[in-house]
């Protein structure tokens, strides 16, 4: 499927399916085109080429189709003079659901009087996500649901997201890729409108990371690392195995003074530097986009 504004395409030929529920990382820098991507798939972008189809049915003709989805876009549009508890029934009255159903979903009890002018941007944002969760549906996007949140608000949302992702596909997009790495089970890699990776994180973690370590002491004869460019270079299967190494240094009495991932997979994706043959992106000679 290739779309884009005014003629002028933002996506080439990107051709992926959908079919486990779980969470798929739209991972992308920013101006891939995650959005553009989403608002595709949301119907509201017709593709230049190719089609979306959910169970078959072409998302951009199908008002059926496009009811089973749900989007939730990186602007926050919320009625800031309501209360939470109003809002939320003003938008159940027109999309289904039930406010108070979407509340306890969210664990959102404690702010259902405030205004939502009064609300932080993490509890705002709980609110935008409780609105798309209102009404049950096959297909969640949700762009940029944690950006600009502090850490401990970002996890709060991404582990309301993982339970709810267990029986729903959820189309997740982000361009932080350690988020990726903690949120999702599958990844859609956009780099410049093209679908750079699809496959799953595991597959990447299953590759070695290089790890290196800064110490005053020679290490190489109490672990197996060598000495490359001032750091005691090692490789792990898994960044726990490399802190398993830390301790052992420190246990041993070697003071660390840096820790560093020299070399990470999805970084090396990320960039650009690991070649596309290894990743399971399909033919992009097709052209539907199979969703669901
Ligand atoms: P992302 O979500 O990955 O940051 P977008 O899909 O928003 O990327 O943008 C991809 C490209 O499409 C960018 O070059 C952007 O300038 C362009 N673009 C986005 N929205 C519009 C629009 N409404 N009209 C024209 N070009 C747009």
């Amino acid at each position: 499927m290739s779309a884009g504004y005014e003629g002028k395409p933002v996506l080439h030929q990107i051709t992926f399916e959908a079919r486990e529920s779980a969470i798929y990382v739209v991972l992308g820098p920013n101006g891939a085109g995650k959005t553009t991507l989403f608002r595709t798939i949301a119907g509201i972008l017709e593709p230049y080429s190719g089609r979306v189809l959910f169970d078959g049915d072409d998302l951009a003709r199908s008002k059926e189709a496009r009811k089973r989805i749900n989007y939730l876009s990186h602007y926050n549009a919320l009625p800031e003079e309501m209360t939470v508890w109003r809002a939320l029934d003003f938008y159940a009255k027109i999309e289904g659901g039930r406010a108070d159903d979407a509340i306890s979903l969210l664990g959102l009890e404690e702010l259902k009087d405030k205004k939502v002018s009064d609300l932080s941007q993490g509890q705002k944002k709980r609110v935008s996500i409780a609105k798309v969760f209102l009404q049950e549906r096959d297909l969640y996007l949700l762009d940029e649901a944690t950006s600009n949140l502090d850490p401990g608000v970002s996890k709060e949302i991404r582990d309301i997201l993982l339970r709810l992702s267990k029986e729903r596909i959820v189309l997740y997009s982000s361009h932080n890729l350690y988020e990726a790495r903690d949120v999702g089970t599958n990844l859609l890699l956009v780099r410049n409108g093209t679908l750079a990776y699809n496959g799953r994180i595991s597959d990447l973690r299953s590759k070695e990371y290089r790890v290196g370590f800064r110490t005053a002491t020679d290490i190489s004869k109490i672990v197996d690392a060598k000495l490359e460019g001032g750091y005691y270079v090692m490789s792990f299967g898994t960044p726990q195995d490399a802190g398993l190494t830390l301790k052992k240094l420190v246990d041993s009495g070697v003071i660390v003074t840096e820790m560093r991932e020299l070399d990470n997979p999805l970084q090396n994706l990320f960039e650009g530097t690991l070649s596309s043959s290894s990743s399971g992106t399909r033919g992009a000679s097709e052209t539907d986009g199979n969703v669901g």
